[in-house]
């Protein structure tokens, strides 16, 4: 087996969609010997089975940290494709149709006034449809759809093209992608990182970005106790249709489920929330709740083929939030997981937020919800 390199300056463990864009943001700042540890292949795990949603607005109940991190992330895609079609001549494809959220029943309609009367007040771009208004717009939605919001700004990316623009982003500007080679456990000398412990043997560095996704959470570090995150695996189950002609121009959804129409002709449709452990298979039950809630979005979906269907685990912390930044205890370790539902969505500012942090040792302090300080320190073994 090839050997590993023996030192970096930093070291990002995991190749999903978050470790990727860190990779990039600290090589455009200017760091020459970043490391990228992936123990499969780049971007197979969640980042390939999601949706692509940069839906922050259709799925919030109210204003929070949180909600304005997913706002802020969202604003700052128009620049970060245009940035990777720059660098690498891959096109991301950013929508932007907007989303639809649909009602069907006194509940949904209850849920989506609500979400109307929170965001008009806080002078968010939302518009309140008709049902005939939302059947202008999508001809094939279920007639009995009652009313309907429109989030303008709220849209998709093709997560799969974006994968494959951050690995050419990061192979062309020097960042070394190492896939095939698990990281077994992290090295602490005195409070402070020295370097991980991999499947090719030892790499010495005095900065770590933990990216592990669903995984985070079983990295250990000997004796010495590390934040205690919890990070669970939530299955995801997602179905693909081929409609001969396109379906729908919008992301559409209910409170059941969604469909997202894709460039290229292909609808896909999601998804469960499973605790499953790290069982990625898809299951019946999981295919008849998906269809359920997608027949209920537009029947015609009957009668399409159903061309793929695939499942990932997303990375959730105890709180569900995402856990970011550096580790007050530990010097130089750096957590950028726990994304859950958002990882897309979330990719843009997380690289920016995890760069700064190593580059100009800057957190900002709004931001310290996020912080892994949140969670007490125990040893994984
Ligand atoms: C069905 C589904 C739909 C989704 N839809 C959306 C959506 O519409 N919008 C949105 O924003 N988000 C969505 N998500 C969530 C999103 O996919 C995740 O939040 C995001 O992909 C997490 O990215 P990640 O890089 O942290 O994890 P992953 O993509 O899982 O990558 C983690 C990587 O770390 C590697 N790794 C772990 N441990 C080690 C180790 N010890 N050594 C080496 N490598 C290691 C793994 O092999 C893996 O490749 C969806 C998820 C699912 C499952």
């Amino acid at each position: 087996m090839l050997k590993s390199r023996e030192t970096a300056e930093v070291v990002i463990i995991g190749g999903g969609v978050i470790g990727l864009a860190v990779a990039r943001a600290l090589a455009l700042r200017g760091v020459r010997d970043v490391l990228l540890i992936e123990r499969g292949s780049l971007g197979a795990e969640a980042s390939s089975a999601a949706a692509g949603m940069l839906a922050p607005q259709a799925e919030a109940n109210r204003a929070h940290e949180f909600f304005y991190l997913t706002c802020r992330s969202r604003d700052m895609y128009p620049a970060f494709a245009a940035e990777l079609l720059d660098e690498t001549g891959i096109d991301i494809e950013l929508e932007t149709a907007g989303t639809l959220y649909l009602a069907f029943t006194d509940h949904d309609a209850e849920e989506l006034q609500k979400r109307y009367e929170w965001q008009t007040r806080a002078g968010l771009p939302i518009e309140k449809l008709s049902a005939q208004a939302v059947r202008e717009l999508e001809p094939a939605i279920n007639e009995e759809a009652r009313a309907a919001l429109k989030f303008p700004l709220d849209t998709q990316v093709e997560n799969r093209r974006l994968i494959n623009a951050l690995i050419l982003a990061n192979e062309r500007i020097g960042v070394h992608l190492e896939t095939g080679t698990a990281v077994t456990s992290l090295k602490i000398e005195r409070d402070r990182i020295t370097g991980i412990e991999t499947s090719r043997g030892f790499i010495s560095t005095n900065a770590v970005v933990i990216a592990g996704g669903a995984w985070s959470s079983l990295l250990g570090a000997g004796d010495k106790a590390l934040p205690q995150l919890r990070i669970k695996p939530v299955r995801g189950q997602m179905l693909c249709f081929q409609p001969s002609l396109p379906l729908a121009r919008h992301v559409v959804y209910s409170p059941r489920g969604y469909i997202v129409p894709r460039r290229d002709g292909r609808l896909l449709a999601g998804s469960t929330s499973e605790h499953a452990g790290f069982e990625k298979q898809v299951t019946a039950a999981g295919v008849q709740q998906i269809l359920a809630a997608a027949l209920e979005l537009s029947p015609r979906i009957a009668s399409l083929p159903l061309t793929d269907a695939w499942a990932g685990l997303r990375p959730r912390a105890a709180d569900t939030l995402p856990v970011l930044g550096p580790c007050g205890e530990i010097a130089g370790l750096h957590y950028a997981t726990g994304h859950y539902r958002n990882g897309i969505l979330l990719a843009p500012v997380t690289g920016e937020l995890i760069a700064s942090a190593i580059v100009d040792k800057a957190f900002p302090s709004e931001l310290e919800i996020f912080s892994p300080d949140r969670f007490g320190l125990v040893a994984v073994g």
